[in-house]
């Protein structure tokens, strides 16, 4: 089963247009099941281990994937599948909490950057500095506890921070950092369905916070926030997929086919072997042969 096309339908390189209803969570391409999809879910994993060895050797680029999402729709298991095949030591994953104390002190790019993934690595961010306009966003009072001088928190911040967040990520793209970030679009239905389980099955149960319980009242304004985010975020060097969350197995083939893609897209190679290096190889072998 080829997935070439597959990830290109869910990415957005510009928001002008995007409407989060126009997005169907429940979609899974023309995959049927999790057998059906099987192969290509093995397959990608491949591709990516192949594709991490060669950015890590060229060590020029780096990869930067952020995931935002509701609660429950597969941040962590997504990550876990897309980090099956890949040698660890080219891969950072980050998640980011509350900010501390310290974090405070800074401004709202501050903390994430110091996490930024070295040249030749994948960064991974579960959550990030788009937090800054979701969670900040939806409850006002947590933007009251960032510690802002009053002059500056005037009705643009959202779009202030929008403009710093857009020109950020071009920095980065300019400085051979590669931006993918996934929204993983779940359904309200099956948000419940998901909670009920952490309630229900044991071993799910360290999984459930009463938290997330009380933020699901807050849905149709995280929408919203998630829709705005988009629209003034998605561009061609930092596109935003947004990958259906209903079916776990069809987020994780769906974001890898992202993945997969992007670093194709690279032209990744190992690096070459010049003169003075093949002298080297030449002469260790011969120290090898002797014994
Ligand atoms: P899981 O529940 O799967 O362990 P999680 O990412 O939901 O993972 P939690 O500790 O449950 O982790 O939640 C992290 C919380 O931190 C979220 O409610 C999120 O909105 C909040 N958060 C993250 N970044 C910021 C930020 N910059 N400002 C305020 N809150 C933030
Ligand atoms: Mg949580």
């Amino acid at each position: 089963m080829k997935t070439a096309k597959l990830a290109k339908s869910y990415r957005i390189d510009n928001g002008k247009h995007f409407r989060i209803n126009d997005f169907d969570p429940a979609d899974t391409g023309h995959w049927h099941s999790v057998e059906n999809a099987r192969e290509a879910l093995q397959d990608g994993i491949a591709r990516m281990a192949d594709l991490q060895a060669k950015l890590y050797a060229q060590d020029c680029w780096s990869l930067l994937l952020i995931f935002q999402a509701m609660d429950a729709a597969g941040k962590d298991g997504t990550i876990k599948h897309v980090m099956s095949g890949v040698n660890p030591e080219g891969v950072q994953v980050y998640s980011f909490k509350t900010p501390s104390d310290t974090e405070l002190q800074h401004d709202f790019l501050w903390r994430t950057t110091q996490h930024l993934p070295e040249r030749g690595h994948i960064g991974i961010f579960n959550r990030s500095y788009y937090e800054e306009v979701l969670v900040v966003r939806v409850h006002p009072k947590v933007l009251e506890s960032e510690k802002l001088p009053p002059s500056l928190l005037t009705k643009n911040i959202w779009e202030e921070r929008f403009e710093d967040i857009r020109s950020f990520e071009r920095h980065m793209a300019r400085n051979g950092t590669v931006i993918r970030k996934f929204f993983l679009h779940l359904s309200k239905k099956e948000q419940k369905t998901r909670f009920l389980a952490r309630l229900d099955e044991p071993e799910k149960n360290w999984k459930f916070s009463e938290a997330d319980i009380h933020e699901r009242e807050y849905w149709d304004d995280y929408q919203k926030a998630f829709e705005d985010m988009i629209r003034n975020t998605a561009t061609k060097h930092a596109p935003w997929y947004i990958i259906p969350a209903d079916n776990k197995w069809f987020t994780h083939l769906a974001v890898s086919a992202a993945i997969v893609e992007t670093l194709e897209e690279l032209g990744l190679s190992y690096p070459k072997v010049d003169g003075a290096k093949r002298k080297e190889i030449l002469a260790a072998r011969k120290l090898l042969t002797k014994k």
